[in-house]
């Protein structure tokens, strides 16, 4: 366990509506909205997005104008923007596109590797290596991180061995990733298992795992951001809105509500950087933009209380 951290040290969110939000909804969103999206984000001091994904346009329509909105994205100054990529393919796209990091996906799961990439875990891992092979030749400085997927259980699989997910976080290193997180896909996790498998995980990667990515889907979500920012995570995604529901959950919640994380930080003294009053506009917005997709979160129905007044800002 990381004990030594100050309490007050800063926590940075990665806002992933654009890529893990939209990609569940069927719509397509107008790429002039994702701007403006974008724009509202970073002035309410978002300074990490992902915002699409590169993989074919058949399979995510949602995500088609990811390389337009890298392009506009890399106009915010101070915003790292990020894109998800699951091949070879995609990721000559990201170098392409300028986007300053990649987010592969790893899945601990053998069953939901094999079902979602066509991959085992182990092809995926020579994947990453083959990838870090072509960023290096292509002198681009795009970051490459791995995220470690159904890191704490699979509807597919049931359990993940936490052995397993260990092994990966070191392989998908060795392999030429810079940076890994763990991914409760799902939404199967629980505080004590995420502080557990979070304190193994840093125990091998040590600062390279930078980032905890949770779903709230049964009501758990912030209590597991909570035990891994107890465990040293200080760095999150989140959702505005909590979208990016659950394929085999339907109807439940998703990521957690970026206000939510922004709120729990906030009241713990904790700085975000985050415009609270900000996110709450936008989320009124993105509620008007996706009129009929259920919305999360729970701090945007009463506001902050009195005591956190004129600290909005963290
Ligand atoms: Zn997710």
């Amino acid at each position: 366990m990381v004990t030594s951290a100050p309490a007050h040290a800063a926590v940075s969110v990665r806002e992933v509506g654009l890529r893990d939000g939209l990609q569940s909804i069927a719509r397509t969103m107008p790429t002039a909205r994702k701007i403006e999206w974008l724009r509202a984000l970073h002035a309410a001091g978002v300074r990490e997005a992902e915002v699409g994904s590169f993989v074919p346009a058949r399979l995510l329509p949602q995500l088609a104008d990811t390389a337009e909105v890298v392009a506009f994205a890399r106009t915010l100054p101070g915003l790292v923007t990020s894109v998800l990529v699951p091949n070879l393919r995609g990721a000559q796209a990201a170098l392409d596109s300028g986007a300053d990091a990649m987010l592969l996906p790893l899945s601990a799961s053998h069953a939901h590797s094999v079902a979602n990439l066509r991959k085992t875990p182990d092809e995926v891992v020579a994947e990453i290596g083959r990838i870090r092979a072509l960023r290096d030749a292509s002198g681009s400085k795009c970051l490459i991180e791995v995220g470690i997927s159904t890191a704490f259980g699979c509807t597919l699989q049931g359990l993940v061995d936490e052995a397993e997910v260990v092994r990966l976080v070191r392989a998908a290193l060795d392999a030429g990733a810079e940076r890994v997180g763990l991914a409760d896909t799902v939404g199967y996790a629980d505080p004590l298992q995420v502080a557990r498998l979070f304190e193994r995980c840093f125990a091998v990667a040590g600062d390279r795992l930078a980032c905890g990515h949770f779903h709230d889907t049964r009501g758990l979500g912030l209590a597991n951001v909570y035990a891994a920012w107890q465990a040293g995570v200080r760095r999150f995604d989140a959702c505005l809105g909590g979208i990016g529901g659950c394929p085999h959950a339907p109807g439940a919640s998703g990521n957690v509500a970026t206000e939510d994380l922004a709120y729990l930080f906030a009241s713990m003294g904790v700085p975000t950087g985050l415009d609270f009053d900000a996110l709450i506009a936008l989320r009124g917005r993105l509620a008007g933009w996706l009129d009929g997709e259920p919305l999360h979160g729970h701090v945007w129905r009463a506001g902050l209380p009195k005591t956190l007044r004129g600290q909005a800002r963290a």
